[in-house]
């Protein structure tokens, strides 16, 4: 009906490769095309590093919307994904892939943890691997995991598959998943006729007995490989097998009786429903980090995204001043082209210089905001102790003098030395208007 027989892994299903097959470089090449076509649309206008970033966000978001929830990607596809995007966003038109600010990696974490808020493609990819896992365990009616069910799993469980043997590369993957995901999905028992007894994760920790025990403690117990949960259930209670002290601490664990009259249900643990979505599984897996001391001066309400992005610039430390190395080489006076007198760092920039610093003390006292520091550490760490009330308008609103006092800065000195930063924000400084 839709190509493919019963015989034969569907190749093809609704017109996409599925997953009988690992996605070659050639596949993965009309992709990487696609993606190349759009971003040489995007960039005959010039547009800022903030615009940069949402035009990637965008891209990001309907890949993931298809081919990643779709096809689980090679590492060297991803990276080649990622690399593209990496070029367009350091260096626009360009997308010459040298000269990245920040890596890419740094960059993939939300905004609250120090990142721009971008999603992994790698993490995304993973997330979505995981749901293929539980539509297989979920999912009735449909044409895939009926499939699944009668040619690869040949009636077990998912849990008691093995990753052994001449299976696909993406079928491996979601096996895989399984581990990754670990702890994450939940068996509840009803009448138990459906949960095998040994492979699926119904103990009350979500861990199976088969991963708690060794399989010859296992089957000392008498009870087959394929039984269910039931054949521990004798009129509605529950009837442990006697006489195996190993795995007596599993039985003692259970305190929940079984609920004969209804069906066993598969809970995934990330969500407060109970069933899977994509975005919680995303958050599992993915790589975390502490709050950063700084995003609440960064990304407050009502911040402006390219004043935003070059703060965030100048808190690493990574914009284009002379005492960077690679900028160092392009120039022989190593002199600030804002003052002419000091040496440009980030630390004279933000504000030492006489020309930012006179801004900076207009804006933040107008703000409301005046700052008792001259050094950028001490600025940034006097702004965030006093200044991270979201809700606060008066915070926002020395939040805002002080991100507005380091674009303006940015881009003067962008204007003036723009000849020794050639992969540029391409901020229009010509044309910027000050006011809010
Ligand atoms: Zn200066």
């Amino acid at each position: 009906m839709l190509g493919f027989t019963r015989k034969t892994p569907p190749v093809v299903y609704l017109g996409v490769p599925l997953l009988s097959t690992k996605l070659t470089r050639v596949d993965c090449n009309a992709l990487l095309e696609k993606l190349t076509a759009r971003i040489k649309l995007w960039t005959t206008a010039t547009l800022s590093y903030a615009g940069r970033l949402q035009l990637i966000k965008s891209v990001l978001f309907s890949m993931q919307v298809y081919w990643s929830s779709m096809f689980v990607l090679p590492a060297s596809v991803i990276r080649s994904l990622e690399g593209t995007l990496a070029a367009f966003l350091w260096r626009g038109s360009s997308m010459a892939r040298h000269g990245a600010k920040v890596s890419w990696n740094h960059i993939c974490y939300p905004k609250q943890e120090g990142g721009l808020g971008v999603k992994s493609i790698r993490e995304w990819n993973m997330a979505a691997t995981c749901k293929h896992l539980w539509r297989i365990n979920t999912a009735t009616g449909s044409i895939w995991t009926d499939w699944v069910k009668s040619e690869l799993l040949k009636g077990n469980s998912i849990w008691r598959a093995r990753v052994k043997g001449p299976v696909s590369w993406a079928w491996r993957k979601i096996l895989e998943s399984r581990i990754w995901f670990r702890g994450m999905f939940k068996s509840t028992i009803g009448s138990g006729a459906n949960t095998s007894l040994w492979f699926d994760p119904w103990l009350p920790d979500g861990r199976s007995l088969i991963n708690s025990y060794r399989a010859r403690i296992l089957a000392s117990t008498g009870l087959p490989w394929d039984a269910k949960v039931d054949s521990i259930i004798q009129n509605g209670n529950w009837s442990f097998p006697a006489g195996h002290p190993d795995i007596s601490a599993a039985w003692g664990s259970i305190t929940f009786q079984p609920r004969v009259h209804r069906l066993d249900r598969l809970v995934w643990a990330g969500h407060h429903s109970g069933n899977f979505n994509i975005a919680s599984a995303w958050d599992f897996i993915r790589r975390k980090r502490q709050t950063h001391p700084y995003a609440c001066i960064t990304w407050f309400p009502g911040h402006i995204p390219r004043h935003a992005f070059i703060l965030w610039l100048a808190m690493r430390g990574r914009l284009a001043t002379m005492d960077r190395p690679h900028v160092q080489r392009k120039v022989t006076v190593n002199v600030c082209v804002l003052c002419g007198v000091q040496p440009e760092t980030h630390t004279h920039l933000f504000f030492q210089c006489g020309y930012s610093s006179a801004l900076w003390v207009h804006l933040s006292t107008k703000a409301g905001a005046i700052c008792p520091f001259s050094q950028w550490d001490d600025i940034l760490q006097w702004a965030s102790s006093n200044f991270h009330h979201k809700k606060n308008f008066s915070h926002n609103l020395a939040c805002y003098a002080l991100s507005t006092s380091v674009y303006l800065t940015y881009l003067q000195q962008q204007a003036h030395g723009s000849e020794y930063d050639q992969g540029g924000g391409h901020e229009d400084y010509k044309n910027y208007d000050a006011q809010p």
